[in-house]
């Protein structure tokens, strides 16, 4: 790369943030974006700029993508739970000698009136739902539900954009919804269920937290799956800002 060519960054997204710093850099001649998204969802968010949808096939398909591509950073903004695209694009960056950069939105902490259970895996928040609800607000998106399927002793309101996967507790009710929630609604949807346990991921962001602040004002005690441990980027941040930065001083340095 030269002071006269753009840095190719592979923007691997699927969260607000990474639209966000899509939406930031577009129009900028030093940066040329292409995010890429799973194609999980049914009907994406797409970001503004080049975007492409689908798996790479693993760490070997996205090494192979970078060469050919002539990627010179890989941003890895997607969501905080999803493991193994973080760590397929950290084998693809070292195996390519690409610099990673990690955006990753801020974990939430509880405040004196959160009553939160942490556990570090979905079995173990499976384990605290059947010890201690009776009636479950499931908030942790559409994979991983089965993990509760086993449980009978405990109605489900299962909630997430698309039709959750796999099987599903004996006893629930699935909503379709997709964020931002207002406190309100989800204060009235909890009373409505007679919800007593609500569980989620620590996913972060101000996108889907009013159903913590719900929760809160309900003395609902909330199921809190911790974040898998990250390690490997070359730069981590949790604001789009820092990463924008990072990218703009990337082009004068390599110039
Ligand atoms: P994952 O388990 O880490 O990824 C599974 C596979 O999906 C990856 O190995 C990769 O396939 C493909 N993939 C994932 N993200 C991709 C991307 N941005 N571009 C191209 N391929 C991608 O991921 P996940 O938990 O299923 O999440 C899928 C997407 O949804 C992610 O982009 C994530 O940011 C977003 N998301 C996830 C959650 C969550 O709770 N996990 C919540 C909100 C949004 P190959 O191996 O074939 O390359």
């Amino acid at each position: 790369m030269d002071s006269r060519q753009t840095v190719k960054i592979l923007l691997l997204g699927g969260t607000s943030e990474a639209r966000s710093l899509a939406a930031e850099v577009h129009g900028d001649p030093r940066l040329d974006v292409v995010s890429s998204l799973a194609g999980r969802v049914h009907e994406p968010q797409l970001p503004v700029g080049s975007a492409r949808v689908g798996g790479f096939g693993g760490p070997a398909g996205l090494t192979q993508w970078l060469e050919h591509e002539c990627v010179d950073v890989v941003v890895d903004a997607t969501h905080p739970f999803a493991t193994s695209m973080s760590s397929n694009a950290r084998e693809s960056s070292r195996a390519t000698g690409t610099p990673l950069v990690r955006l990753v939105r801020p974990a939430w902490t509880p405040s004196a009136d959160d009553r939160w259970i942490r556990v570090g895996s979905i079995s173990e928040a499976a384990e605290a739902v059947e010890r201690l609800s009776r009636r479950s607000f499931l908030t942790i998106g559409r994979q991983n539900v089965d993990a509760f399927a086993w449980i009978e002793r405990t109605w489900f309101l299962v909630r997430s954009i698309d039709p959750p996967i796999g099987a599903l507790p004996p006893h629930h009710e699935v909503l379709l919804a997709r964020g931002p929630f207002a406190e309100a609604d989800e204060i009235e949807l909890m009373r409505v269920h007679r919800i007593d346990t609500m569980v989620t991921k620590n996913s972060g962001g101000a996108m889907t937290d009013a159903k913590l602040a719900a929760a809160r004002r309900l003395g609902v005690p909330v199921v809190m799956i911790d974040r898998p441990r990250e390690a490997g980027a070359d730069f981590t941040a949790d604001s789009v800002g820092a990463v924008v930065e990072w990218l703009r001083g990337h082009h004068v340095r390599q110039g």
